[in-house]
């Protein structure tokens, strides 16, 4: 499923849509947070770009043990260390696979989903990137076979869902009810690598 050329393929593609999405990215973090996602984001991928570009790997968890650090390094504000997070755990968990099948990378994002949620002390339904990435690795393990559309969408709902959410952690947090009627910006960010993961799996 998940070969190295797809994670690769993965990440590539990941960049566009975030490098495409900056200003988006921008303007929701503008709406309940500091303004600096979009740049935040485009910064740690285009990062992971160039690293998993010009390596080489013998692994999956190899290229996602490098991306992890890349944004844990080029990331400032919350997003880096738990996207560094979740592509950590993912690394750990799919280690000693060569290629990633299915059921490994079930267990790939259910670490991933967790590591987030412990490292931002967070769960689900606190409209932060949590709201994506929980429902989504809870909706792979469940699934016999991974349908690229049905995983785009999944993702897509997962974000829509954040836009009628209080935030009670993360900066939009300090705007209480406010927050309300805004998407999370980090979950957009997400629905952006799973678009890009259903892409390359299709
Ligand atoms: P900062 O808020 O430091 O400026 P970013 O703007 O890059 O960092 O990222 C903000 C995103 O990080 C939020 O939209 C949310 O999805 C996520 N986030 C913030 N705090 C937490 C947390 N405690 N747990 C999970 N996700 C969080
Ligand atoms: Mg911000
Ligand atoms: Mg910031």
């Amino acid at each position: 499923m998940l070969t190295i050329q797809k994670a690769q393929d993965w990440m590539h593609k990941t960049n566009q849509y975030i490098q495409d999405n900056k200003a988006y990215l921008t303007e929701l973090d503008q709406a309940i947070g500091d303004s600096d996602h979009g740049i935040n984001m485009s910064r740690g991928f285009q990062e992971v770009e160039n690293k998993v570009e010009s390596a080489s790997y013998d692994e999956v968890s190899a290229l996602l043990k490098d991306v992890a650090m890349t944004l844990m390094s080029k990331v400032g504000g919350a997003s880096g260390p738990l996207y560094g997070t979740a592509f950590l755990k993912m690394s750990t968990a799919v280690k000693g696979n060569d290629t990633v099948d299915q059921d490994v990378m079930a267990a790939g994002l259910e670490a991933a989903a967790q590591g987030i949620q412990q490292r931002g002390k967070s769960t689900a339904g606190e409209k932060t990137m949590v709201d994506v990435w929980e429902p989504l690795a809870s909706w792979w393990k469940e699934q016999d076979e991974i349908s690229a559309e049905n995983l785009e969408a999944v993702a897509k709902e997962a974000m829509e869902s954040t836009k009628q959410m209080e935030a009670t952690k993360g900066r939009a947090s300090y705007l209480k009810e406010k927050s309300v009627g805004h998407i999370d910006p980090g979950s957009a960010s997400s629905y952006y690598l799973f678009k890009a993961l259903a892409e390359v799996l299709a």
